[in-house]
């Protein structure tokens, strides 16, 4: 039999547990007049789960007539918030705490008129969100582009939560150079690092890996090009039906899932492995 070992931190963080337990909660409310503002976590089939149970993900505002809307954890801009409440619509708030702290940090920093300097993802719908609390703001990716701009003394710089830790050095080390007065806010999540901590110890005990997560889900990307990366044996797969064929020639196999990843998936792959 093989043997299985999972990663020591590893699935649903805290911010994905608590927006999935709300929408939970609506459905076992039966109640049908709720929708969530995209998909609420990126796994479909949760998704696809609360859509079936009256509770569909929506791809703008402007499709949300009345009812009520689940923000997702990664937040939205303030002007959002105002759009629904100008229709009506009731918010339920699944944003993840630590989000709402960042956006009280800008919101703050904007009130004392300082420029915003935003790293992170422009597309991501968490710096969307960051940005709609600054009247003042520069979106960068990273060290490259943080050269590029010319910070005012009154700067304040925070990134998105789930950027890597030397990226964000590295870019406030520029913006440092640039300007010694800029303020620098770190507000990257613990549980990023833990998860890619976890995995590179698991990497080093194993004969292979697999990283269970949606295939559009950033951190479970970069759970499995850290594992790459440390050439280990190692696959992305979303469901148990993806477990390739070639992993029944090792031993000892890694388990670990991105932060949408459900348990009960993880689970199934596990039970799969073991009657391999
Ligand atoms: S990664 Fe951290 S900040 Fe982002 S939703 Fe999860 S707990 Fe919240």
């Amino acid at each position: 039999m093989k043997k299985i070992i999972r990663a020591k931190a590893m699935g649903f963080c805290m911010g994905v547990e608590r927006a999935v337990a709300i929408v939970q909660k609506i459905a076992d409310e039966k109640e049908d007049n709720a929708v969530t503002l995209g998909p609420i976590i990126h796994n479909q089939q949760i998704v696809d789960k609360f859509a079936s149970l009256g509770i569909p993900a929506v791809e703008s505002i402007e499709e949300v007539k009345e009812g009520r809307a689940v923000i997702r954890a990664h937040g939205v801009p303030l002007s959002e918030r105002k759009k629904l409440e100008d229709k009506g619509v009731e918010i339920i708030d699944g944003t993840c705490p630590k989000v709402i702290a960042s956006h009280k940090i800008v919101q703050k920093y904007s009130s004392l008129g300082y420029h915003i300097i935003i790293v992170g993802d422009k597309n991501h719908g968490e710096i969307k969100g960051l940005a709609g609390y600054a009247d003042d703001f520069d979106i960068i990716g990273n060290a490259d582009e943080a050269s590029l701009i010319n910070p005012p003394d009154k700067s304040m710089v925070i990134s998105q939560t789930t950027i890597k830790e030397s990226e964000f050095e590295s870019v406030c080390r520029v913006l440092k150079e640039k300007n010694r007065n800029v303020i620098v806010h770190n507000s990257i999540c613990s549980a990023t690092n833990d998860r890619q901590n976890a995995v590179k110890k698991l990497a080093g005990e194993v004969d292979a890996l697999l990283v269970i997560g949606g295939k559009n889900s950033a951190n479970t990307k970069r759970l499995y090009l850290t594992v790459k990366e440390m050439n280990v044996p190692c696959w992305h797969i979303s469901t148990v039906e993806e477990i390739p064929p070639e992993i029944s020639s090792y031993d000892t196999i890694g388990l670990t899932a991105g932060a949408s990843t459900p348990d009960w998936i993880v689970d199934e792959v596990e039970n799969s492995l073991l009657h391999l």
